[in-house]
């Protein structure tokens, strides 16, 4: 039988030292001394302002870069992204306390999400940052949350738009979602954001995660402005900002390649004069979760057992999917594929065996590695899950089985 040829983009994020990995330029034996437990995520902030420097290289001056909390809401991380970045998106009240510590002024953040509490919405108004509304009710629960604190509540409306973001991971607007109004829902919406005397800020539009297509992306932001300049025409004031979302993918799985950011940075560079003639007061904004800390990112776990069952041979670690639900391929995926991975203290060595590394839950869905090629492995390796900066510690049901909590560093 053959078996697939693909592989995994190259990944030089981490340099090398000798055999070891270096992650926040510490050979990474020595970085889990210094934790002093497996498992752990490390975040490379160096990674992380590298990844945001190669964007704003490229993007329209005049256009906002956001980050998504939700991809990591680390506070450390957060902090750090918060001074190199021109806004930051939350998705509950609790997020939106990580982006207030963090230093970022409530004027460049915006609040998103389906069904926010009416004590969140207050929350937000008392604060002042932006809301992107999700339903009339969220209009009519804002103005009641203004009138009480006499505080003018600055309000986004979040379209669902008439399109889907094609090819990415998962969709999140077109057809009947939960996520904001409809499109054709719209221009009553922006007469009642009148009546009830709020704020008009703009639109945000949010098509879908983790595409790599840029052809995809480029359509999905040419639809995306041109409906929010057709909507604005029933605006009550003029259009401040305009939220094209996010969905850059970063490469996880074999045969994946890394988004070309070119044609998309020259596209919205002709949207970015666009829009300075048609809405002199407004500003494009780009709200990247996953693109921008992803690939900062490693899972470090410790290799406890190895086990040899029939024709496989098992390496059995104590991280799993209780901690990394997405490497496990419970996360999003249909069918099940690896994440790139790769044993942290022998990393200069050659990947010449095969083995399946599963975690320490009774499950057979806790699998970190199936049928992975790693260097000949001894009981204490570390292994390595790469890509995990992102939809990781905070996306995965920690408490399933009742082990130690996994401990975050940024280095
Ligand atoms: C999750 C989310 C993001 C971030 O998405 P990424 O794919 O991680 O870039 C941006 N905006 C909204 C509204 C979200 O819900």
């Amino acid at each position: 039988m053959t078996r697939p040829t693909l592989s995994h983009a190259a990944m030089t994020q981490f340099p090398l030292a000798g055999d070891e990995l270096l992650v926040g330029g510490m050979p990474l034996t020595r970085l889990a001394e210094r934790v002093g437990q497996t498992p752990f995520y490390a975040y490379d902030r160096q990674a992380i302002s590298a990844r945001i420097d190669s964007l704003k290289a490229v993007l329209p001056a005049r256009l906002e870069l956001h980050y998504a909390i939700k991809a990591n809401p680390m506070p450390a991380l957060v902090a750090h992204i918060a001074s190199r970045v021109d806004g930051l998106d939350v998705a509950s009240a609790g997020e939106m306390r990580v982006a207030l510590d963090a230093g970022m002024p409530a004027a460049a953040i915006s609040f998103a999400g389906p069904g926010k509490r009416p004590q969140e919405l207050r929350q937000a108004v008392a604060a002042g940052v932006c809301l992107n509304a999700e339903s009339i009710t969220e209009l009519q629960r804002l103005h009641e949350a203004s009138q009480a604190l006499g505080v003018p509540a600055r309000v986004a409306l979040r379209v669902n738009p008439d399109f889907e973001l094609k090819s990415s991971g998962m969709r999140m607007g077109g057809g009947a979602k939960p996520f904001g109004i409809d499109a054709e829902a719209i221009p009553a919406a922006l007469r009642r954001l009148a009546e009830l005397e709020l704020q008009f800020e703009g639109f945000h539009l949010y098509a879908g995660s983790q595409s790599l297509r840029a052809e995809a992306l480029i359509d999905a932001q040419s639809a995306s402005f041109e409906l929010a300049l057709r909507l604005a025409a029933d605006a009550p004031g003029p259009l401040r900002i305009l939220n094209l979302g996010g969905g850059f993918g970063v490469p996880y799985f074999p045969g994946e390649a890394r988004l070309d950011l070119a044609p998309i940075a020259d596209h919205l560079a002709a949207l970015d004069a666009q829009l300075l003639s048609a809405q002199p007061q407004a500003r494009l904004a780009l709200e990247l979760g996953r693109y921008l800390v992803a690939e900062a990112g490693v899972y470090v776990c410790r290799v406890q057992d190895i086990k040899q069952s029939r024709d496989t041979t098992f390496l059995i670690t104590d991280g799993g999917l209780h901690q990394h639900l997405a490497a496990s391929g419970n996360f999003g995926q249909v069918i099940r594929k690896n994440y790139p991975v790769l044993l942290g203290n022998k990393a200069g060595q050659s990947a010449d065996q095969r083995y399946s590394v599963v975690g320490p839950l009774c499950t057979p869905l806790d699998v970190l590695g199936s049928e992975v090629m790693l260097p000949q492995a001894a009981i204490g390796d570390l292994f390595v899950v790469l890509q995990s900066g992102a939809y990781g510690a905070s996306a995965s049901p920690r408490g399933f089985l009742s082990h130690p909590d996994v401990i975050e560093i940024l280095v």
